[in-house]
């Protein structure tokens, strides 16, 4: 068992300016909150922290990362708070606890390749400090040496994780001696007989060879010596039973057929001395071709700096050699972590330059980095800026573009989660479907059976997933109501030429006409109809001789063509001039009503369409000047009746809807629909459609409306 004054000496011989005090407190707190604990092992819990604490000091960390190791499991496994730790040993180290904190408590749960990809980058990504990953190492890997205290089914769930998370993590930050030990031990409890089988296999190997070993480590030595290239270390052994094993699967052989199961690792002084000790050991045996390795000139992508080669020696048997200098060799075993010794001690000082190249390469730091000392002081790990990490409810990770909301978390999930989507609860609350996702938060998503897809959704999706299938559907509907009403257009004008159009539609003659306008089915040539891309006359000339294509005479004065466009009992509105001939019509948009101030447009082909003065589509659309025309409600005594739609806010409570209608009713207005939506946030919205007589009766129905108890807003729809 580590003791905290061993742990403190270790601290002390790297740091002679430590703050000790402040280790002295995080211990006698930790072994204080953890008082009575007892491991798996039977042991005091207290070890555990001691145990990070030490493997922390081996790393050569500050204080601060060594007092976080100490007090890493005080907030999940005591009562004690971030606050509490924030109050008694600063912010730092209580950013560190609580990260640590937050990882742990992540559920992983899929060991499929892609979803432990993601979880890696989604954790990577919550870390905005380096010392919080090295924390969490450092705990993962005391937790796997004491793992076979653990109930078997916990061994494997922790050994898996490890394996497809916390291995790959330390590969990633060049941290190969961590690495090499979590995946060797994931190895042990993951496949226990291959792992024994293997381990008896190697064990006769190694007793084989060692002598050899020895043998070509001293024939190295001499022999670099005599060409002047400085040892520093070298070092022979045989390959971890894990990267054997791999190679074995990999490879689909056998242990006899793996040729290099032995390592030897030289370390020398400066890169030259690396390219001259690869040509002496090329002299000196027998290169294996294709096994040359330059990742010096080329580094790997988490900065690993080396030349290898492979070698057959005298006796037959093949090996293989590492070359690295120093500092690639610190980096090589340590990764990130070697880099607080050049900070500790400054003398990293003239290397800096290639070492930030190097750090900047490891953690893909995307935005400039102008002050060296700036960074490494405050070491944020921005790894993957441009995405953002979130769940599931069942704890599967969703990679989703930075920016993404809940709309692209639902489609992510399933087209019709997507289509059907109305809410979403964020880490439990429920938000907007606007909201932005940041890197962990939980998503659940709201779903009701029918909804569709809405318009406004485009404005703030930042899938192109999600922006195409809702476009899709929109498109859809569109061609839906195109088609209706191109078939609309379509009946009536066949009528102005006197054709019955059931006998067109029924007729040989239509079914071959499809193909002259590209398309198979009727509802398609009244699609582009609708779309306004094809005209009824357009078809009509196809199916009907010339002589059968006569107008009917135009219909009476304008009072009568009113009525027939707008219905019996409708108003009339005279138009100036006297154009008793002209189609007169209130314009769908804005429904103009009686008392509104209104004025007219002559269209191509269909009328006078009669608007509110105060319509978008008059006021914007940059109308003919030449084509408007005065228009003015008559002042008949006829009594007209419009049908004006209202939408209202309301809360969402019962009782709502019934004082609502018990209003209208109060003031002798009829309705003619109401439905009520319920929204995504606390309101609900009640779409009603009333028949008014004129402006003076709207606007007391909204203000009556308004006054009803729960009705937020009450507002004239559009259409
Ligand atoms: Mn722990």
């Amino acid at each position: 068992m580590i003791r905290f004054e061993d742990l403190l000496e270790k601290v002390r011989a790297y740091s002679p300016d430590a703050d000790v005090e402040l280790l002295r407190r995080a211990y006698v707190f930790s072994a204080l909150e953890h008082r009575g604990q007892l491991r798996h092992s039977g042991e005091p819990y207290l070890i555990h922290p001691l145990a990070v604490a030490d493997f922390l000091a081996d790393m050569k960390l500050d204080v601060v990362a060594i007092a976080a190791g100490l007090l890493h499991d005080v907030v999940e496994d005591t009562l004690t708070t971030i606050e509490r730790i924030q109050e008694l040993f600063g912010p730092e180290v209580a950013h560190v606890v609580e990260g640590v904190t937050k990882i742990s408590a992540i559920p992983f749960s899929s060991s499929e390749e892609r979803q432990a990809e993601n979880f890696r980058k989604m954790l990577l990504a919550m870390v905005d400090d380096i010392r919080v990953i090295l924390v969490k190492l450092a705990d993962r890997l005391h937790n796997m040496r004491t793992l076979s205290h653990l109930p078997e089914e916990r061994r494997i769930t922790i050994a898996q994780e490890t394996r497809d998370i916390y291995a790959p993590i330390a590969n990633r930050l060049g941290m190969s001696k961590v690495k090499n030990e979590l995946e060797e031990l994931s190895f042990r409890y993951l496949e226990p007989q291959t792992y024994e089988a293997l381990r008896a296999a190697v064990d006769a190997k190694r007793r084989a060879t060692e002598g050899l070993i020895e043998e070509l480590k001293t024939t190295i030595t001499v022999k670099l010596r005599e060409a002047h290239v400085p040892v520093l270390e070298i070092d022979g052994r045989i390959k971890r039973l894990y990267s054997i094993s791999q190679k074995l699967k990999r490879q689909k052989i056998e242990l006899e057929q793996v040729y290099d199961f032995v390592a030897l690792r030289i370390v020398t002084e400066g890169v030259k001395d690396c390219y001259g000790a690869l040509g002496i050991i090329h002299q000196t045996w027998s290169p294996v071709p294709g096994r040359i390795k330059d990742f010096i000139a080329m580094s790997r992508p988490n900065g690993y700096q080396s030349l290898h080669t492979s070698v057959i020696s005298e006796h037959g048997m093949p090996f293989e050699v590492q070359i690295r200098t120093i500092e690639m060799h610190r980096m090589a075993e340590e990764g990130i972590a070697a880099h607080w010794k050049y900070k500790e001690g400054r003398v990293g000082d003239h290397r800096d330059d290639r070492y930030f190249q190097w750090m900047r390469q490891l953690l893909e730091y995307q935005q400039e980095v102008r002050d060296p000392e700036e960074f490494i002081q405050h070491l944020k790990v921005e790894l993957y800026p441009e995405e953002v990490y979130t769940f599931t409810p069942k704890g599967l990770v969703k990679a989703l573009p930075r920016d993404a909301t809940p709309i692209d978390f639902a489609y992510s999930i399933h087209t019709d989660v997507g289509h059907q989507c109305v809410g979403a609860r964020v880490n439990g609350k429920m938000v907007p479907l606007r909201t932005r996702l940041k890197n962990g938060d939980i998503v659940e998503i709201v779903t009701a059976a029918g909804h569709k897809p809405s318009r406004d959704w485009l404005n703030f999706v930042a899938t192109s997933r999600a922006r195409n299938k809702i476009k899709h559907v929109i498109h859809s509907e569109e061609k839906d109501r195109a088609i209706e009403l191109g078939r609309k257009v379509f009946e009536k004008d066949a009528r102005r030429y006197d054709l019955n159009p059931k006998t067109i539609l029924e007729g040989d003659a239509f079914a071959k006409v499809l193909a002259d306008f590209n398309v198979q089915k009727a509802d398609e040539v009244f699609a582009l109809i609708g779309y306004g891309k094809v005209s009824t006359k357009q078809l009509l000339v196809k199916l009907v001789p010339p002589e059968g294509l006569r107008e009917k005479a135009p219909e009476g004065p304008v009072t009568a063509a009113v009525k027939r466009v707008l219905g019996a009992g409708e108003e009339k509105i005279k138009v100036r001039g006297g154009f008793d001939d002209l189609m007169v019509f209130r314009a769908r948009c804005c429904n103009p009503i009686r008392g509104e101030k209104i004025v007219g447009y002559i269209t191509r082909g269909k009328g006078v369409s009669v608007h509110s003065v105060t319509c978008p589509n008059v006021v914007n659309l940059l109308y003919d000047p030449e084509r408007r025309i005065e228009v003015e409600w008559d002042k008949g005594d006829a009594v007209a009746r419009y049908t004006v739609k209202l939408t209202m806010e309301v809360e969402d409570r019962q009782g709502v809807l019934a004082a609502v209608s018990a209003k209208i009713a109060g003031i002798n207005t009829n309705i003619k629909n109401m439905e009520a939506h319920t929204a995504s946030g606390q309101h609900a919205r009640i779409d009603m459609a009333v028949e008014i007589s004129d402006l003076k009766h709207l606007e007391k129905v909204i203000k009556s409306l308004r006054g009803v108890d729960g009705v937020l807003d009450v507002e004239r729809a559009a259409r």
